[in-house]
């Protein structure tokens, strides 16, 4: 599904069809959305590498959930794990060190006159998209798969479909290539992410991402929840909490 096509990723028979020969390259920060995506591409592709950035994040214990979310797809996932291929980091200091956030300082989370909460780090999926083209460009792949979406989020802008779409032509008409941009939740809310993840892998996959998958902005993963770990207070573990719910109130 490129950036070009909104339907979900549901309604295209593209579950559980044999994969394709192409190799996707999924942005994968660790989080609910991301680790969803990756299964989504180990599903359709024939090969998936991931990146991760650390640009100073307080939530950088989501760079370490990276790791056990891809050990346990290997290993409970026999199906996928031929087809996961190497894990890239890509530190972006200069992010961090420029923006005045509070997704990379110690401040207080609150909303902003613009109606954007002060976690939003201007440009950061702009700057994550550039990055991660100059990556597939690279390595050769034309697919790049990223777990944004507007239909339930903290309303960035980086994350709207139109931005995204913007960049697809932008990075091809800058690079001289045929990247396709892929967003399987952009039009899914969370609860339907949970959904999709049971479509693609069950049950088990459920708990794995459940368990592994890290949201909160704090890094707070002392708490233990029905839908994970977290601080259960930021806007990050209230949007998480709310899907899960709402999942579990409307089984599929
Ligand atoms: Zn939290």
């Amino acid at each position: 599904m490129s950036a070009f096509d909104d339907r979900s990723a549901g309604t295209r028979g593209g579950l559980h069809q044999p994969p394709t020969t192409e190799t996707a390259l999924v942005l994968f920060s660790g989080g609910q959305d991301s680790a969803t995506c990756l299964a989504w591409a180990l599903e359709r592709f024939g090969r998936v590498e991931t990146l991760g950035f650390d640009y100073g994040q307080r939530h950088v214990v989501e760079l370490a959930c990276r790791d056990a979310l891809r050990a346990r797809l290997l290993r409970e996932f026999p199906r996928w794990a031929p087809r996961l291929g190497l894990d890239h980091t890509l530190e972006l200091a200069a992010l961090g060190a420029l923006s005045e956030t509070a997704l990379t300082r110690e401040t207080e989370i609150t909303m902003q006159a613009d109606g954007l909460p002060n976690t939003f780090v201007p440009g950061r999926n702009l700057v994550f998209m550039a990055f991660a083209a100059a990556l597939a460009y690279r390595r050769g792949l034309k697919h790049i798969v990223l777990g944004v979406c507007e239909t339930d989020y903290s309303g960035y802008p980086d994350c709207r479909d139109d931005t995204v779409k913007a960049m697809q032509v932008a990075l091809n008409l800058g690079m001289q290539a045929r990247f396709v941009l892929h967003t399987p939740l952009m039009w899914l809310d969370k609860a339907a992410t949970w959904h999709l993840a049971e479509q693609l892998g069950g049950a088990a996959l459920v708990e794995l991402v459940r368990a592994e998958s890290h949201s909160c902005y704090r890094g707070d993963r002392s708490h233990a929840h029905a839908w994970g770990f977290g601080c259960g207070e930021c806007p990050a573990c209230e949007l998480r909490a709310k899907g899960w719910q709402g999942y579990r109130a409307a089984p599929g």
